[in-house]
């Protein structure tokens, strides 16, 4: 099937996907026989049908990854070993990326072709995870006096819970499960209920790719139910989330229950700072790519345009003009850029923002309306006369709306930038080097583009400042999260009594 030219009627001309839940290396159906229907949210059919985890599950699914990291081969196989089965399962993505980028499609809404991308993207980085499993590694001393040799071991941390948002269901699982199980860890994955069809099928690639049974175990349900059982279980001995800041705060607070590691990747309100001498067309497009792309439901989205004084009308005009061009509608159209909004909730509470917007008194110069009454679609939305307090300066919105903010000068644009709780993104945009780095020096979020915006590489390291998230994803390191360090003191030759008698 070529992706960018399924219609409708051959994408739901088959049956709904049917996904059982992963334990111990079975596809199993729920302990009290629940399921979860997921509907379209660009179509509002039914899409694909679960088996819906309860508590039970969860601790079924707990138990078999514990058993496997205790007492299984996965923690004690040779890097090389797991490098080659983490490879095949990049293999396994690639041969199946038309499938999963079509289930992907629509259970979230976004356009087919940017599935595409991001399936063909998530295999980049179960290969690159791959790269890891054979170069983690610890360090040595031997500065420490003759008698003493110092030897640091990376060991892999244990049961590893995986909590994923709808956003991008299936890059956000692989920047998480290929680095915990490239460390020898084992895991129980919980993807966000609505979007849950591709990370079941990831499941059917890991067992085919040889991933042992109980290393990886993967649950549809709320989360509410298995998520709270996750976080709390005192076998889990690591969260990894990716969602909401409110949710990731209740998460960590029940986690310290039971004081396990915690790995957090939480909203953001990210600037775009734009200064007079920019790019102009590459800053507009960016501006606009920025806030539309996944119809603005995206931890990076460029949510906030910080504009110098000098330019800010005709900027903004700027922007308005190139999002009326911009094509939103059904995501298996092609040409399409911009698909529905993927929960009738998150539908909601954009439209709530926009309307805080105005009562603010902010002007809405284009767009803040739901498009039609089938399928969930936002207009492309541009709110100006935005000042620092309002709530649309502030909020994570996590939809197609865009806050334009004049500066006066860098101080100003630095300080209005960092004037959030967030600190996950921000984009500088100026032709001058020193512009550039002064303010990305003082920007205090965890990626910093310079005249780019939403670039990402599997080297770099991604995560957040502040209220955005705690560690890193990807990079070199990124292994090294889901391990302990052991430290191993060598003491040679013959030791002096503690114990002298007097
Ligand atoms: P969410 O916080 O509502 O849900 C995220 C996940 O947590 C889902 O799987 C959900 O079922 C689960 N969950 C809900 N309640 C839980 C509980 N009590 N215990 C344990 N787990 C629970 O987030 P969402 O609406 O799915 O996603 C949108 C949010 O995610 C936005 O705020 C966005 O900024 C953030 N996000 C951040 C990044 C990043 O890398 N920083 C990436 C994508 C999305």
């Amino acid at each position: 099937m070529n992706p960018t030219t399924t219609n409708p009627a051959t994408a739901f001309a088959r049956a709904p996907y049917q996904g059982k839940l992963l334990i111990d290396g079975a596809w199993v159906d729920a302990a009290d026989g629940a399921t979860h229907e997921r509907r379209s949210p660009a179509h509002d059919k039914v899409v694909a049908v679960y088996a819906k985890a309860g508590v039970a599950d969860a601790e079924r699914a707990i138990a078999a990854a514990r058993v496997a990291f205790d007492r299984g081969p996965w923690p004690r196989m040779k890097g090389a070993e797991r490098a080659r089965i983490l490879r095949a399962v990049a293999e396994g993505i690639l041969a199946r990326r038309h499938e999963l980028a079509l289930l992907e499609t629509l259970e979230n809404g976004k356009p087919l072709q940017q599935s595409l991308s991001e399936i063909e993207g998530a295999a980049d980085l179960w290969h690159y995870a791959a790269t890891l499993a054979r170069n983690l590694h610890g360090d040595s001393y031997n500065t420490l006096g003759e008698n003493t040799l110092g030897v640091v071991l990376r060991d892999p941390i244990g049961v590893v819970c995986i909590i994923t948002p709808w956003n991008f269901p299936f890059l956000i699982v692989s920047q998480k499960l290929p680095f915990a199980l490239a460390a020898g860890c084992t895991a129980v994955v919980k993807p966000a209920e609505v979007t849950s069809g591709t990370t079941v099928m990831l499941g059917e690639i890991l067992i085919a790719a040889g991933v042992p049974a109980g290393v990886v175990n993967i649950l549809v349900g709320l989360g509410s139910v298995v998520g709270d059982t996750l976080v709390t279980h005192p076998d889990v001995d690591m969260l990894s989330f990716t969602g909401s800041t409110a949710v990731g705060k209740q998460a960590v607070a029940k986690s310290a229950q039971t004081l396990k590691k915690v790995s957090m990747e939480l909203g953001g309100k990210n600037p775009q700072i734009v200064f007079p001498d920019c790019d102009w067309d590459a800053a507009v497009d960016a501006a606009v790519f920025g806030i539309y792309f996944n119809a603005g439901q995206c931890c990076n989205s460029g949510s906030r345009i910080l504009v110098h004084e000098s330019i800010a009308e005709r900027f903004a005009a700027a922007i308005v003009e190139r999002s009326k061009q911009v094509r939103v509608g059904d995501p298996l159209s092609e040409g399409v850029q911009v698909g529905a909004i993927t929960t009738n909730r998150q539908l909601e509470t954009i439209l709530s923002h926009i309307a805080a917007a105005r009562q603010a008194g902010a002007t809405v110069a284009l767009g803040g309306s739901r498009i039609g009454t089938t399928g969930m679609f936002v207009e492309p939305t541009v709110v100006t006369g935005v000042t620092r307090d309002m709530p649309i300066a502030q909020e994570e919105v996590f939809g197609p709306v865009l806050a334009v903010m004049p500066f006066k000068d860098l101080d100003h644009a630095i300080a209005l930038a960092n004037g959030t709780l967030y600190g996950l993104s921000a984009a500088v945009w100026s032709q001058d080097f020193s512009t550039c780095l002064s303010a990305a020096r003082r920007i205090k979020a965890g990626t910093i583009w310079v005249n780019t915006f939403l670039e990402g590489h599997a080297e770099l390291p991604f995560g957040g400042y502040r209220e955005s998230g705690i560690g890193r994803e990807l990079g070199r390191f990124a292994t090294e999260d889901y391990t302990e360090t052991k430290t191993l003191q060598l003491h040679l030759g013959g030791r002096t009594d503690w114990y002298l008698p007097r």
